[in-house]
């Protein structure tokens, strides 16, 4: 017989130790923790926010003692969920502990039909109202807010003492609570969908154009975690990865700004994190790799990790300008790239950007009818 706990967290380090011994004596069972970012915030973060907590952080000890004494034949299974697996403590998640983790997304346009024929089974509803329309006018709403707008459109229908909810109780519904979330979740208009369509519709047109970039797999426009949209690469598997591939990867990664500005002649706050990611790999190549022909076959990389940075660095002050410079330089280069290889296939970055605004969420398969099929080449052979 399996066991299933459900604990929500008052904690105690004792109550900790005392739900793991359970545990072990009622095996095969799964322990499941909801919220553990109650317990599980990172403790460095813990200090800044309310100050630190010492009985929130003997609890987060134990469980993490606890998870180590666990072998892998004990039969008990341990999850956990939260909103917030960024601010979780990097402990957690080590391998061992909280390692294999699962993206529950919001859903996508035809699992939204399905969430609203689930909600309005047991309401009168017009029977010509058409599902497909509200789905359209829902992106980014959790399964909860469409239970949401069904409760309201009856609550709205019943007000005006109709024995019917009408396709007009649906869209005040939604109006409603469009203005209610605005503020806090993901609710997007219309036009901004379009421009996240593009932005990742540029990632995924210049990856697949550029060859050393890994294959993708996924593209979705539908909001997660602090990201409105997203790619998914397959990553192969090396150890090497040549100039030109860091090269390429630095194009597709700019692929989204790129694509806004092409097709809008405008750009947006939404390409912060691929800009972040560029900065840093930038970086390593012109300071780590020796990737520079200014700088030559030079390394700051500090592999002892003694040198504290922040207070000297290991370059002159000369070095640290041409640093800059160069930094700029490849970052627009890349940026130029992606531009020129997006204008002269703007026909793929539209049809792409087409595919999904009308279904959210593309593969593979669906990436290949509209770009062709991939040949991919290991070019790292080429250049040792
Ligand atoms: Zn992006």
């Amino acid at each position: 017989m399996l066991h299933l706990w459900r604990c929500s967290w008052g904690g105690g380090a004792s109550r900790v130790r005392d739900l793991f011994s359970q545990a072990k004596e009622k095996a095969p069972c799964i322990i499941f923790i909801d919220e553990i970012d109650a317990i599980g915030r990172s403790r460095g973060k813990g200090a800044f926010l309310g100050g630190a907590n010492d009985e929130r952080e003997s609890t987060l000890n134990q469980l993490l003692t606890e998870m180590d004494g666990f072998g892998t034949n004990t039969g008990v299974i341990v999850l956990a969920a939260t909103n917030r697996a960024d601010m979780l403590d990097p402990a957690l998640v080590r391998p061992g502990r909280f390692d294999r983790h699962i993206y529950l997304e919001l859903p996508n346009m035809s699992e939204r039909a399905a969430i609203f024929k689930v909600h309005m089974r047991n309401l009168m509803v017009d029977e010509a109202i058409n599902i497909q329309l509200l789905t359209a006018q829902t992106p980014g709403f959790s399964g909860a807010d469409i239970a949401n707008i069904c409760n309201e459109a009856a609550l709205i229908a019943a007000r005006r003492k109709a024995t019917k909810i009408e396709k007009t109780d649906f869209t005040d519904a939604i109006d409603r609570i469009v203005a209610g979330l605005e503020k806090k979740s993901k609710i997007i208009s219309p036009e901004e969908k379009r421009i996240i369509a593009y932005h990742e519709a540029g990632h995924a047109v210049t990856s697949w154009l550029l060859k050393t970039v890994d294959t993708l797999v996924k593209v979705s426009i539908i909001p997660r975690g602090k990201s409105l949209g997203a790619a998914w690469y397959l990553p192969e598997e090396k150890q090497l990865r040549s100039k030109s591939a860091f090269r390429e990867h630095l194009c597709a990664t700019l692929g989204g700004r790129a694509a806004e500005e092409v097709i809008f002649g405008e750009i947006s706050s939404g390409a912060i994190d691929d800009l972040e990611k560029v900065t840093k790999e930038a970086y390593a190549m012109v300071v780590y790799y020796g990737f520079n022909d200014k700088l030559g076959n030079v390394s700051y990389y500090d592999s002892t990790n003694q040198r504290d940075l922040s207070i000297q660095k290991p370059f002159s002050e000369a070095t640290g300008e041409l640093i800059d410079q160069e930094i700029r330089k490849l970052v627009g280069d890349a940026y130029l790239t992606a531009k020129t290889l997006l204008t002269e296939n703007k026909i793929l970055l539209e049809k792409v950007a087409e595919s999904l605004l009308k279904n959210e969420v593309i593969y593979r398969e669906d990436l290949e009818k509209i770009l062709g099929h991939r040949t991919k080449e290991d070019k790292i052979l080429n250049v040792l």
